[in-house]
């Protein structure tokens, strides 16, 4: 029997799918420390990131076959130690795009609009400040009309592209590689009418200086910061910048002093530098829109990572249980 160790969890439905084909599934999280005596009995892991699976772990797992990993990022494994010992490292890079997608823009109405500061201010201040909060918040903008850079214009910068258009902005993405995208707009409520937009890449230097809004969709595994102190200068006045991407993406230090001079108007950030204990600084400044590193984590995108890494394993044992 194929046994698997589900470490950070699995959907329900996806438990399901594996059990039905006779799988063992364990979903009680075993804590890292203890993975090196726990994991040899298992042929599977699932993890998403909290848990690493580094050289050591793979050397004393020569039974281990799969690992599989619910979301993009691989960063927490060590991929191709793990391939050079035989084991298919898998992972669900579509599943969870319109979710971060969704988020990056939760970010950019929250700032278009105060959410952020209005959240915090109003149970403080209660009632007697109303008027004076009312005030402080009215010079909010639409989207519609706005430039919206997209940095990196792969599956999640794709998803946002089609609700910037749908919202009426104007569209800037760039990217290495890609130079062209075919944009699809489907309306809910028809299946006749659906519109198709070839989308070509923008100059970096176009996306960064003309946007009003610049989201990061790249990928990022150290060095430089695509973002620093010299590329925030080229920026317009009270430009608006998202990071949705990974920590070290933007220059966490530029933007604190980018959100100073007033250049940046405000920054919407999903992911940190110094994860799971992110600068105070970044935390506190009442013009930065917060959330845990939660991009792909929906309810739907939740159910897509499971039932297609459930659709991987199933397809990499066959019926050789
Ligand atoms: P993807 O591979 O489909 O697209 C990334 C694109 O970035 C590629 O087209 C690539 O050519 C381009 N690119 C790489 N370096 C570049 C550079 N220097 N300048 C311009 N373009 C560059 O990846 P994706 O599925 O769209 O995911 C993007 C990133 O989002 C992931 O790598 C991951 O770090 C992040 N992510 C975050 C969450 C979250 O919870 N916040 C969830 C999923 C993914």
């Amino acid at each position: 029997m194929i046994r698997i160790l589900a470490n950070d969890g699995i959907d329900p439905d996806a438990q399901m799918l594996l059990e039905e084909a006779g799988y063992e599934v364990d979903t009680q999280k075993v804590a890292q420390d203890n993975l090196l005596k726990v994991l040899p009995q298992y042929d599977v892991i699932i993890v998403r990131s909290a848990t690493k699976v580094r050289r050591e772990l793979i050397d004393a797992c020569p039974n281990l076959k799969v690992i599989a990993r619910g979301g993009v990022g691989l960063d927490n494994i060590d991929v191709e130690y793990a391939q050079s010992k035989g084991i298919e490292v898998m992972n669900t890079p579509a599943a969870s795009s319109q979710s971060v997608a969704e988020l990056a823009f939760a970010h950019m109405f929250t700032l278009a609009r105060f959410l952020h500061q209005a959240n915090r201010a109003m149970p403080v201040k209660g009632g007697t400040a109303f008027k004076d909060l009312k005030n402080a918040y009215s010079s909010g903008l639409q989207l519609r009309g706005k430039t919206l850079g997209i940095i990196g214009f792969g599956r999640i910068g794709q998803e946002v592209a089609r609700i910037g258009l749908a919202l009426g902005m104007n569209v800037l993405p760039v990217d290495l590689v890609v130079e062209e995208a075919s944009i699809d707009i489907h309306l809910y409520h028809t299946e006749d009418i659906s519109l198709s937009v070839k989308l070509k890449s923008a100059d970096w230097e176009e996306a960064l200086t003309k946007s009003d809004f610049i989201t990061m969709h790249v990928p990022f595994t150290g060095g430089q910061p695509l973002i620093g102190e010299a590329e925030i200068a080229r920026m317009k006045q009270g430009v608006f910048l998202i990071n949705t991407a990974r920590g070290g993406a933007i220059d966490e230090e530029a933007l604190l002093k980018g959100l100073e001079s007033g250049k940046v108007a405000g920054a919407g950030l999903d992911v940190f530098d110094f994860e799971p204990t992110p600068r105070p600084e970044l935390l506190q400044h009442d013009r930065v829109s917060l959330s845990p590193h939660i991009g792909a984590a929906t309810n739907e995108a939740q159910a897509n990572i499971g039932l297609e890494l459930a659709d991987k394993i199933l397809a990499f044992f066959g019926d050789d249980q």
